[in-house]
């Protein structure tokens, strides 16, 4: 049994959960959050995989083999290392994945893979973010150059000071090529490209729960948390 903790009253249940979110619609955050508020661990699939290799597992040494040839880790050796991972103590109590699955035919299997271990997900969030709000973020977007410290010139008004005044001189604002507006609007267009059916197909398991992402990253968490225990 888990320990009764925080005062949610629902709190007993196991959260196995997936977040879909667009570039710039604090995903990151969010799950930073939630896993510090069910006590449960992010797995990423990045992380395993790099984890996997350097151990050189079965797995990880067939990954290896698989990227030192230049090509994609695919789905069945994914979904090795997510099984792995699932056998790890500290997931038994529930896990964010990060990462995983980015495809329709992930997404099925994944499905496949927890009902086989008798472990299928609780919710599968998705952060909504109306995409003129994440242009704006993402656009918004400077880091210093001296220092490394991210800021927006949307919330923090060039008339401010830096976050970095003080610790640099003349912080150096520039903006990643990636940030660019035409860049973005190229990345949302894959993302909802590939997210789109992801979404509908969680639909139809009954597992999505859409949560207006927009606003004060304490007001979304609340509204997170009371989707999932409510
Ligand atoms: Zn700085």
């Amino acid at each position: 049994m888990r320990p009764f903790l925080g005062s949610g009253l629902n709190y007993l249940s196991v959260m196995r959960l997936v977040l879909l979110g667009a570039p710039g619609s604090g995903k990151g955050t969010q799950s930073q959050r939630l896993i510090e508020h069910f006590g449960i661990p992010q797995i990423s699939t990045g992380d395993l995989l790099r984890a996997a290799v350097k151990a050189g597992t079965p797995l990880g040494l067939a990954a290896k083999a698989i990227m030192d040839a230049g090509k994609l880790v695919d789905d069945r050796t994914m979904l090795g290392i997510i099984r792995e991972r699932l056998a790890q103590p500290d997931a038994a109590d529930g896990f964010i994945l990060d990462g995983f699955p980015r495809t329709l035919a992930q997404a099925e299997a994944l499905q496949k893979l927890l009902q086989e271990l008798g472990t299928p997900l609780s919710a599968v969030v998705l952060l909504e973010v109306d995409y003129q709000v994440l242009v704006k973020r993402i656009s918004g977007r400077r880091t210093c150059q001296d220092c490394g410290r991210i800021f927006n010139i949307h919330t923090a008004p060039p008339s401010d000071p830096p976050p970095c005044h003080g610790r640099c001189t003349t912080p150096k604002l520039i903006q990643r090529a990636d940030d660019t507006e035409a860049t973005v609007s190229k990345r949302l267009q894959v993302y909802d490209d590939q997210t789109r059916p992801l979404a509908d197909f969680y639909l139809q398991c009954g597992l999505l729960r859409t949560i207006d992402g927009d606003g004060d990253p304490e007001v979304v968490t609340r509204r997170l948390i009371s989707a999932l225990e409510g």
